[in-house]
């Protein structure tokens, strides 16, 4: 982004994609008039109806199906067949709020002393959601399909580098009927945000991204006491036990670190194995890593990918170097290339390198060799992070017994750490607060109005 201008870039082959104007102040300022003045019928409308939109939506969605996954891979290089199961997730998103939305919204009587008394879920207003690119259409649609749902509308500001997939989220709500002011996308840059977030028509703001941004968002916020969800960043840790079945969940196991180039905030980024199983895991974890598949992303065989942008390669870089020159041992991988970082496994890893302790964005996986099951959770518990735990055990009835001990937003035994829209998503920690996904998702930016009545 320069002065007033954002211009896309293909990260695999470094060519130029796009060039967008931002919008200016008045441009803003009109977008936000127009979203304040839609919110005042749409919040009239019956769930019903906002319901029936939505399956226009998922029409369109499924219409555009291939062009909108090419341009995903093409703004940020991710595989195209992952692009594709993106679109399909928001599909199944949608089906699930249609379904489920007038449930979640319906009145909820409680019983005291009144002649009636009860819960009235009502819309806030107009919703800011900050997002990041890593999935570009997926972070949208769970902010943006829940919001409106419960009748608020909605404003977007989505990282620079994926602005094509930003205007084409913008053009499916308005192709798919909803008014124009539901939901719009702003070109803007982060004082211009900041200078919203303090605007009265903004009722709450919704970030999903860094732990940097997320603390900038939160202070503006806070400063205008308005309501924020944070999604930020995580280092999950994926415990293997002495009796973990390897063969049934080692391709989960790659994935959890690997899909998306690595460049997940939920992913397995600290790989904590007990010594029995160590070389057993290695061995079958390294030849799965060494089966991938990097290619032009636009490549449907393709299972690996450069990440979004040169300077994402080179914090991976920092933090692997620093690792190595802390004691970590190269096992595998470690060449790079402009936005291409080749999968790698490193092993002697210790609590004060960075790929221990911070947030590694990008195909690199920590493997840390512990002598018992209880060491093995002491260190998986050594985060600064909250958004989530996998153990693979056999023995999954005495893993529960771990629940309480897990700080995290999500504790996924025998499967990997993902996000459904069926349950709750969220972190602890520095990786947020704030739920998304399911009722608790919906219910984030509603008013929870109560209402007591004497006759
Ligand atoms: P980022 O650099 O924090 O950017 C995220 C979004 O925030 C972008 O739209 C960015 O705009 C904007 N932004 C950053 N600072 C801002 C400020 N001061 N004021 C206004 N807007 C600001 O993160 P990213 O690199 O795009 O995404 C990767 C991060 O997101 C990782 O840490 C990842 O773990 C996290 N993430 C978390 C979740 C979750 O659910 N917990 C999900 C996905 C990703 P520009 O692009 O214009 O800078």
């Amino acid at each position: 982004m320069n002065n007033n201008k954002i211009t896309t870039t293909n990260p695999y082959n470094g060519e130029t994609l796009e060039s967008y104007t931002l919008h200016s102040k008045e441009e803003l300022k009109e977008k936000l008039n127009l979203a304040n003045e839609e919110f005042k019928s749409w919040k009239t409308t019956e769930i019903s109806d906002r319901v029936e939109l939505l399956s226009n939506l998922a029409d369109e969605l499924e219409n555009d199906k291939t062009s909108l996954s090419l341009l995903m891979t093409k703004e940020m290089g991710k595989p195209i067949s992952e692009s594709i199961a993106e679109i399909e997730k928001c599909i199944f998103l949608i089906d699930f709020y249609a379904q489920n939305a007038e449930d979640f919204l319906a009145d909820s009587i409680i019983k005291t002393d009144a002649h009636e008394s009860f819960i009235s879920y009502d819309p806030l207003g107009c919703i800011l959601a900050v997002m990041p690119w890593n999935y570009p259409f997926w972070q949208v649609f769970r902010f943006a399909i829940p919001t409106l749902t419960a009748g608020n509308v909605g404003l977007l500001k989505h990282a620079s580098n994926v602005t094509g997939c930003a205007l084409a989220i913008e053009e499916l709500f308005i192709k798919a009927g909803f008014p124009k002011g539901c939901f719009q996308t702003l070109l803007a840059k982060h004082e211009d945000i900041e200078e919203l977030i303090g605007n009265d028509i903004i009722k709450a703001v919704s970030l999903t991204g860094s732990e940097k941004a997320g603390k900038s968002i939160a202070e503006t916020a806070g400063k205008h006491l308005k309501k924020c969800v944070l999604e930020l960043g995580g280092n999950n840790a994926c415990i293997i036990l002495k009796d973990a079945d390897l063969d049934k969940h080692i391709d989960t196991i790659v994935k959890a670190r690997m899909q998306n180039s690595g460049q997940s905030c939920i992913a397995a980024k600290r790989f904590v194995v007990v010594e029995e199983i160590y070389d057993e895991f290695l061995e079958k974890f390294t030849e799965k890593v060494e089966n991938l598949k990097y290619n032009n992303p636009e490549n449907t065989e393709t299972t690996i990918s450069c990440l979004a942008r040169p300077d994402l390669a080179d914090t991976l870089e920092d933090q692997v170097k620093k690792s190595i020159d802390l004691g970590a041992k190269v096992h595998y991988g470690n060449s790079r290339s402009n936005a291409y970082y080749e999968p790698t496994i490193l092993t002697n890893i210790t609590r004060e390198m960075p790929v221990f302790r911070e947030e590694t964005f990008g195909p690199i996986a920590a493997i840390i060799k512990v002598s018992n099951e209880e060491e093995a959770y002491q260190i998986a518990l050594d985060s600064r992070f909250g958004l989530g735990s996998m153990v693979f055990t056999e023995d999954y009835e005495k893993a529960t017994e771990r629940i309480l001990d897990i700080e995290d937003g999500a504790f996924f035994i025998n499967e990997m750490v993902k996000s459904d829209p069926r349950l709750p998503f969220g972190g602890t920690k520095a990786s947020g607060y704030g739920r998304e996904l399911s009722k608790e998702g919906i219910l984030e930016f509603v008013n929870t109005k109560t209402i007591y009545i004497n006759k």
